[in-house]
């Protein structure tokens, strides 16, 4: 059984009590982590504050090296970091189409050598006889960083690194439900910074944790990634001391195919943008419509890849998708698949659980549903794609369209230029023609609507961590 302790000053901290880390795959505990509390918050959030004034001093070339380092350590434990991944979230090591353990880790070396090389310049507005006016940018002082359990390493890198390289000290909190890469990286770069630079406390399931870094006074700025129900309560807590905000949240993604596609080339990319990871990833595709002329081919054709797919622990090296990463997460899974059988939807292939231990479920496909349904409204965060019947292309926009979220879209089609198009009356962050779900460290991503505030990646997302001063100088 693993140990994991928090990280507080540069030193391993435990606390009275711990709380199990489950492995998906068995149902069974495989790790005890130290059920922090607000006063850890507030041990961290001081060793923070105290590690600022250094950190925002050092000067850029040397944040960037230290960085690079960090990039170099997480690399030299790729594969210890890939199985602590695969063994608290269940996803494979290598995963459907690339998408594992592998890639998270992968492209958190990426991510983090991207950022570290990004740069902020100092801009002249006006220099001339009379003044010269120049726009700096300051970090912000201590960040908070909240992130959720499906993709917990990667998504630790997304906040942590772009706020050190802008100058900001750090205190995560990564989900209870994966908190054990997290630590891994945040001891390896402990070996790195300067202590009280970058601290981790871990909270069991409810404790106050997460609430008292979103209330604390000395944080500067929250970023959070995780549902929306808990965005807006961190941004009503935040309000205390007008916390910055970094929100990223959930989405309910449409992906519509127009009817000029090679069903059997466009289905195989469709199922992989949508179940990787089993569906359980903010931008993936997760409502798909379809138009009425492929309509019952690409069913035809997703069903099938859907039922070839290996699903397994993901720990063997042929698995595809692993199991849903939490009891919580399977039960809604289970809950809006009897939604939509008792709503007429047409089940073409999975719809159940697999027997035995873990939480496994089959790749589900459902046809005949529309908008109304809770699997066509909600964000389903599983293994289950509804597909959706259309006929006129200015409705299915105004369909699309129709969800409170707003975090990414898709256009499939062989015509770029009008799918470009369409794409663009997609109100969502991210729009993608014949991909989805695809990020890149240079390009910002964030949602629109009610899937968050502000975007991460590129210098966009690095400017979030910075707060601007004007410099006005006269000259005469
Ligand atoms: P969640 O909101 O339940 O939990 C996320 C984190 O918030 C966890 O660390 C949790 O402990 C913490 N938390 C819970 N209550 C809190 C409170 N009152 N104050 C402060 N912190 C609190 O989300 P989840 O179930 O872990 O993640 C799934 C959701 O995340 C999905 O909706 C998904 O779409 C979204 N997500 C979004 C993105 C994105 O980039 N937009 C990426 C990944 C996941």
């Amino acid at each position: 059984m693993k140990n994991i302790t928090m990280l507080i000053d540069g030193q391993l901290v435990v606390a009275t009590a711990t709380f199990p880390v489950i492995n998906p795959a068995t149902g069974e505990a495989f790790a005890q982590a130290a059920a922090g509390n607000a006063a850890h918050v507030d041990a961290a959030v001081d060793a923070a504050k105290r590690a600022f004034s250094g950190w925002s001093k050092t000067p850029d070339a040397e944040r960037q090296r230290l960085l690079h380092a960090l990039g170099a350590a997480l690399e030299a434990h790729m594969p210890e970091l890939m199985e602590l991944v695969t063994l608290e979230t269940g996803k494979p090591l290598a995963g459907l189409n690339g998408v594992g353990a592998g890639m998270e880790v992968g492209g958190s070396i990426a991510w983090t050598h991207v950022t570290a090389d990004l740069t902020l310049p100092v801009e002249v507005l006006q220099d001339n006889a009379e003044a010269r006016v120049e726009i700096h940018r300051k970090p912000l002082g201590v960040v908070g960083s909240i992130t959720p359990w499906n993709w917990p390493l990667m998504i630790a890198i997304w906040h942590v690194i772009p706020a050190l390289r802008a100058g900001n000290t750090v205190v995560i909190k990564p989900s209870e439900l994966s908190p054990v890469a997290t630590a891994r990286f945040v001891e390896l770069a402990n070996a790195i910074l300067p202590p009280g630079v970058l601290n981790l406390v871990t909270g069991a399931a409810g404790s106050d944790v997460g609430p008292a870094m979103a209330s604390h006074p000395g944080i500067a700025k929250i970023v959070f990634t995780g549902s929306t129900a808990t965005g807006r309560k961190i941004m009503a807590a935040g309000a205390g001391n007008l916390k910055r905000l970094t929100l990223e949240l959930g989405g309910n993604d449409a992906g519509i195919v127009l009817p000029d596609v090679d069903v059997k080339a466009v289905a195989p990319k469709l199922f992989g943008v949508t179940f990787h990871n089993n569906g359980q990833t903010c931008a993936c595709l997760k409502r798909l419509y379809v138009h009425a002329s492929i309509y019952e081919e690409m069913c035809a054709e997703l069903a099938r890849i859907a039922a070839s797919t290996v699903v397994g622990d993901g720990l063997l090296p042929e698995t595809q998708l692993g199991p849903i990463q939490n009891a919580m997460q399977l039960a809604k899974v289970e809950e809006l698949a009897a939604d939509a059988r008792a709503s007429g939807g047409r089940f073409l292939c999975g719809g159940k659980r697999r027997a035995g231990p873990g939480y496994f479920y089959e790749p589900t496909i459902v046809a005949d549903l529309s908008d109304g349904s809770r699997l066509v409204d909600e964000e389903p965060f599983g293994p289950l794609l509804p597909v959706i019947k259309y006929s006129d292309v200015d409705e299915v926009i105004a369909r699309a369209n129709r969800s409170l979220n707003g975090l990414g879209g898709s256009i499939w089609s062989t015509d770029l230029v009008r799918a470009a198009e369409l794409a663009q009356r997609l109100e969502c962050g991210t729009a993608w023609v014949n991909e989805h779900g695809a990020v890149q460290p240079d390009a910002p991503f964030g949602g629109v609507k009610q899937s968050g505030i502000g975007v991460e990646f590129g210098s966009h997302g690095l400017a979030e961590y910075t707060s601007i001063q004007t410099l006005k100088i006269m000259k005469s």
